[in-house]
């Protein structure tokens, strides 16, 4: 048996129209599935079905899954993905629209996704979560941004609890700093020298190392394995030091 088979499995990935989200799209796609992707933006040309859809609004999200239930007839997989990343915020320049904002795309955004996986998923059903190692780790001019991915991971042990009645696994990943645009986009960051100087692996991490760890949480492979937080951090999160 080949675990990580997705063919006749329909899976929707948010915020899949770049990043980490469309490489996770495309593992799918070349295991085989049917991929649907809701983002603010369309995700043209890349070969699945993709819908303009804000995930912090429940309605849309609704309306999103219904179209892709009456499509397909079916629901396998749902990976949360889709987020935004205020960094480099202080204390001080926290105001209560940033706060609010991100915990309703980060956290409200992942909850709705999985309030639809347990309305329409059968036993054998997956959810894959995009916590950060931020979530675990404290991070300075980020506590927005941190404390929602906390809550992301926080609610993925909750909704696992919750719908392992159901033969429904859910489970996050926790990835350190990935080369996506998010990161490389800003001219001259800083964070990626300080980041390849801590990372134990000595490099920032690529968005298909990340989709491959998603796949695999999806598939029969981890068939036991639920409610887990898994980093994908070259090490990250495992001390406090790079040794050389
Ligand atoms: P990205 O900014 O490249 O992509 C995020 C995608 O989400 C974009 O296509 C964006 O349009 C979409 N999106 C944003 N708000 C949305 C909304 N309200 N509704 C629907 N779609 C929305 O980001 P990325 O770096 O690929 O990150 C993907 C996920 O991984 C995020 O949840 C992020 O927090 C997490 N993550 C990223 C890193 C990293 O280093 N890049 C590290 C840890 C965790």
């Amino acid at each position: 048996m080949n675990a990580a088979n997705f063919e006749g499995k329909v899976v929707v990935v948010t915020g899949g129209a770049s990043g980490i989200g469309a490489a996770i799209c495309e593992v799918f796609q070349e295991a085989g599935a049917k991929v649907w992707c809701a983002d603010l933006e369309l995700a043209d040309g890349k070969g699945w079905e993709s819908r303009v859809c804000d995930v912090s609004d429940e309605t849309q999200v609704t309306a999103f899954f219904e179209e892709v239930f009456a499509e397909e007839g079916r629901l396998d997989v749902v990976v949360n993905n889709a987020g935004i990343q205020p960094l480099g915020v202080s204390i001080a320049e926290t105001t209560p629209e940033l706060m609010n904002k991100t915990l309703e795309v980060n956290v409200s955004g992942a909850l709705w996704g999985v309030k639809q996986a347990a309305a329409r998923m059968t036993a054998g059903g997956s959810v894959v979560n995009l916590a950060s190692f931020v979530g675990t780790l404290g991070v300075p001019d980020g506590m927005a941004y941190a404390v929602s991915k906390a809550g992301v991971a926080h609610l993925t042990k909750c909704a696992a609890l919750e719908l392992a009645g159901k033969g429904i696994r859910v489970n996050a990943v926790a990835p350190g700093t990935i080369r996506t645009p998010a990161v490389e986009g800003i001219p001259d960051n800083p964070e990626i020298p300080f980041v390849e100087g801590r990372t134990p692996l000595g490099r920032l991490g690529e968005p298909e190392e990340v989709a491959r760890v998603v796949l695999f949480l999806a598939s029969e492979a981890a068939s036991y394995i639920t409610g887990a937080i898994v980093p994908v951090d070259g090490g990250i999160s495992a001390g406090w030091e790079r040794y050389e």
